[in-house]
């Protein structure tokens, strides 16, 4: 039987010094794959970073399974190298290790860096995909990630990266493209990479949209253009997490709206 109930395909097992890496999506439990439910009734520890939503980690049954291993305030309160460490320790004990991660756990998400030292560990890992914020977030606002008439293609871009010296022309380069950018972690350079998207072409009232906290009760969502975007958001006092969504397709959100039911 699935441990999740009848009527659901069976599932792998979780084996006692596995571990599972998986995505716990942008915050609204519904938005959580059936796989990563399996895996935090079942798991002996769960690792989870400051992106997973509480009401997720409540699922998981028993607070002393959690071990947070995150970053807060955008520095690291967990070194990578520790949190590989704390797999591997937690793994070879034979526990069951979950390793639960915002979004998708290969999508700016340091899975890849995980997966590969479990690798050099010898030890059995699988990958459970979650929804990403980034897509999430658009398309709960009302915007396709694309649209035949405007877009074939999206671009998914780290923020993080500021916009000086070599990002900025990798930054006009991108917007050269003509492609919609979704930026995730684009609080603290935002005014510099749309002043570079700027430089590399985009039209200063090209849409944009902010989106904060995706479904989570503190969403908040900002419309606003290129050229205003970083001034927007410091008006509305909008922190992480928050993703930006620039290009031709944000606009569409205003089509969609008035028909279109929220899921909280
Ligand atoms: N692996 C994650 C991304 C991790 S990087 C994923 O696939 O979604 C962290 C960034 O994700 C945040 O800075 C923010 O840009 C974005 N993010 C995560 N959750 C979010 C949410 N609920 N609302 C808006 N952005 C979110």
């Amino acid at each position: 039987m699935n441990p999740l109930g009848d009527g659901l395909p069976r599932f792998p097992d979780f084996l006692p010094g596995e571990v599972w890496l998986a995505g716990a999506g942008p915050g609204d439990p519904g938005l959580l794959t059936l796989y990563a439910l399996q895996a935090l009734r079942t798991a002996d520890d769960i690792v989870h970073d400051a992106l997973v939503d509480p009401r997720i980690l409540e699922l998981a049954g028993n607070p002393s399974k959690l071990i947070f291993a995150g970053k807060r305030g955008g520095r690291p309160s967990s070194e990578q190298g520790d949190i590989n460490d704390l797999l591997i320790e937690r793994a070879r004990m034979g526990r069951r290790v979950l390793r639960l991660k915002g979004g998708d756990p290969f999508v700016f998400g340091r899975g890849g860096e995980e997966a590969l030292a479990l690798t050099r560990a010898g030890l059995r890992f699988r990958i459970i995909p979650g929804i990403t914020s980034g897509l999430a977030a658009a398309a709960l606002a009302g915007i396709p990630a694309t649209m035949r008439q405007t877009n074939h293609a999206v671009i998914l871009a780290a923020g993080s990266r500021a916009a000086d010296g070599t990002s900025s022309v990798e930054w006009e380069k991108l917007a050269r493209v003509g492609q919609p950018i979704i930026l995730y972690m684009p609080m603290a350079n935002l005014a510099e990479i749309m002043s570079a998207f700027e430089r590399g072409g985009m039209p200063r009232d090209t849409p944009a949209v902010i989106i904060s906290s995706a479904t989570t009760s503190e969403e908040r969502v900002i419309e606003t253009h290129l050229s205003t975007a970083a001034v927007e958001a410091a008006k509305h006092d909008i922190t992480a997490p928050a993703i930006v969504i620039v290009g031709a397709v944000a606009a569409m959100r205003q089509q969609l709206l008035a028909n279109m039911v929220g899921w909280r």
